[in-house]
Parts: C-alpha cells; structure tokens; sequence
C-alpha cells in the first residue's frame, strides 16, 4: 500500500470517486470537528462566521485531496488537522488558548483503526503542529503519550518544527483570558481540532488537537490526548474525535464508551452518540461534541452544545455547518 500510495501521488492522477473497496460504502469520508460550545448567532458577526466557514471547508479539501488519491485515512485526517492548527481561528497550534500563567500548553493525539496504534503528547511547548507529533510518537517510538517537555525534545529529535511559544499567541484569545481573570466573561473557554476518515480500503483514524481550556492551571491536561477519552479508533467498530468539557469526557471515557457501545451492543453510532452526550455526560453537567465514523462510511456529528464548528466531505457530496439548526 505504501508502495501504491508513492505512485498515485507522485503521478497525481485521482482515482475515480466510484472506485471502492466494497459497492455499499462510499469511497472515502472525512469529518472534520472545530470544536464544541456556546456558539450561537447572535454572538457571531457575518465576517467571522464567513471565515469559519471558509477554514472548515479549506481544512476538508486538504484531507479530501489525499483520499481522492488514494491516501491513507491517516493522512487525511493529519492534512486537516494540520491546516486548522496553522488557521488561528481554532483553538489548536497558532491561535490556541492561554492557560493561567499566559502561555500555551498543547494537546494532540492520534489513532490507527486497522492496528489499534495511537500516539499522543501532552503539555507541550514548542511543537508548531502537535499532530505531526503524535503521529511520530505512535510510529517512532515505543510510546503512547510523551509529556511537556519530553515531548518537545522528542519532537525536535523528530526534526519536526520547533517555534517560540509565543508563535501560539493571538490577540483574541489573550482577550478571552483577560476577561475570564478578571471574572468579567462567564467562561465558554472551549475549543478544539479533530478528524476521523475512512479511505478506500475501508481503514479508519482519528485526530485530536487542542490547546485546553482557557485559564487552565497546574499543567491540567484534558481528554484530547488521552486515548479512549478524546480520541479513539478500531477497524472493528468506529473512529472517534471529541471536544468539549474535558474533565467529563475523561471521567465517561467518553471515545472509547461510544466504540464498545457500537461494538458490543450494535448500537448505531446515532444512538451511541446520544446516549453518551445526552442521557449520561449532560446530566452530570458534560457539556461537548464528538464526531465518530464506521468502515461503512457512516458518520455522526453530535453536541449537547448550541453549536459546533463541523463538516464532512464524501465523492459527490460536502456540507459544513456552526449551528445546532442546521445540517443533516
Ligand atoms: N476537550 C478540550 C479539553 O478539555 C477542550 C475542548 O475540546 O473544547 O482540553
């Protein structure tokens, strides 16, 4: 495969759309998530919710383009991500939050569904694309999750872009922090990156990225880089990207639940999705999303939250959306 891939892309021809490991499924999929919370309208100017919409659908042509030739799910969900943690609209890379002290500590993982291989970081400081990152922890060393600054000298052993932590910084989110300080905005300090894709072989991954929460303290660390709470995938079941609360999401080992729930009690990834984010995380005051896909093709993109920043591609058909009254 890795030898097929080398070819395709070096001779750029994309595959036909219809062409399939199976006739039911589609050839490919990808749903991309921008996070999770109070996102309504009201609150939300024209200019910025064009360009939201315009960064989710850059971010799906990315990941689209390595699936119409022939890449990997993999690989898709990697060029996704990557191009939101370089968009400083979300909060993951360039543009994440600020925790207490005033600088960024970032979150990513990622999860293969045909070996069950995942790699993460947490904490780190000065990795510019935490994905590539986590990527390299999963195939480069016997490790699952590397930590601060372990991870940052791990990624830059890796060769992989090392920046100033203040490369993370954004005006915006330095407002956010100031007004949560100084207890003048309730905090909706949410926000994340993520991925799940389905590439003509039929195999599934999974991507998370984030900066946490704002005003975050004491090196907390959320559900993005934990596998089984924020990120999840299993050929044998689904490929799982959450945002939100983290704190609940880790409790309710929220991804991993919805992949045991699908494959252990045939749930559908609907009534999975929400049992999990409605009947058990709402109730105790979890407040989130998640994105999760099959080797079908099938796909949700479920939040308890007004909106979630979203969107999914497949041949012949793309949608993005904010809102919670809009979309499928
Ligand atoms: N889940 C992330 C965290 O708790 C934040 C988010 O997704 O909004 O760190």
């Amino acid at each position: 495969m890795i030898l097929l891939w080398g070819v395709l892309t070096s001779c750029e021809q994309p595959l036909p759309d219809n062409q399939t490991g199976s006739a039911e499924r589609p050839a490919y999929v990808l749903v991309i998530h921008g996070g999770a919370g109070t996102i309504e309208r009201s609150q939300m100017s024209d200019t910025l919710e064009k360009a939201y919409r315009q960064a989710l659908n850059m971010a799906l042509d990315q990941g689209k383009r390595v699936l119409k030739n022939g890449g990997t799910a993999e690989d898709a969900i990697i060029a996704a991500i990557l191009y939101m943690e370089n968009d400083s609209l979300f909060n993951a890379g360039r543009g994440a939050v600020f925790n207490n002290a005033g600088a960024h500590e970032l979150d990513a993982s990622i999860m293969t569904g045909h070996d069950l291989k995942a790699g993460a970081v947490t904490g780190a400081k000065r990795i510019k694309n935490p994905i590539l990152a986590a990527r390299a922890v999963k195939d480069q060393s016997d490790h699952v999750l590397l930590a601060g600054d372990g991870a940052d000298e791990f990624a830059q052993f890796m060769q992989l872009k090392i920046v100033d932590n203040q490369y993370f910084s954004t005006d915006k989110r330095r407002l956010s922090l100031d007004k949560i300080q100084k207890r003048e905005q309730t905090p909706n300090r949410m926000g994340t990156v993520g991925a799940v894709a389905m590439d003509r072989l039929g195999n599934i991954a999974a991507g998370t990225s984030t900066g946490g929460m704002t005003n975050k303290k004491y090196n907390r660390i959320g559900d993005a880089p934990l596998i089984g709470a924020g990120n999840y995938a299993d050929n044998q079941s689904c490929a799982v990207s959450c945002t939100g609360h983290g704190e609940y999401f880790i409790r309710y080992a929220v991804a991993h639940d919805l992949a045991a729930r699908v494959k252990y009690l045939d749930e559908t990834l609907e009534e999975a999705a929400r049992h999990i984010l409605f009947d058990r995380l709402l109730p105790a005051g979890g407040t989130g999303g998640l994105i999760a896909l099959d080797t079908s093709g099938s796909f949700v993109m479920e939040f308890n939250t007004p909106g979630m920043y979203r969107g999914y591609t497949k041949p012949g058909k793309r949608e993005v959306a904010i809102y919670g009254d809009e979309g499928d």
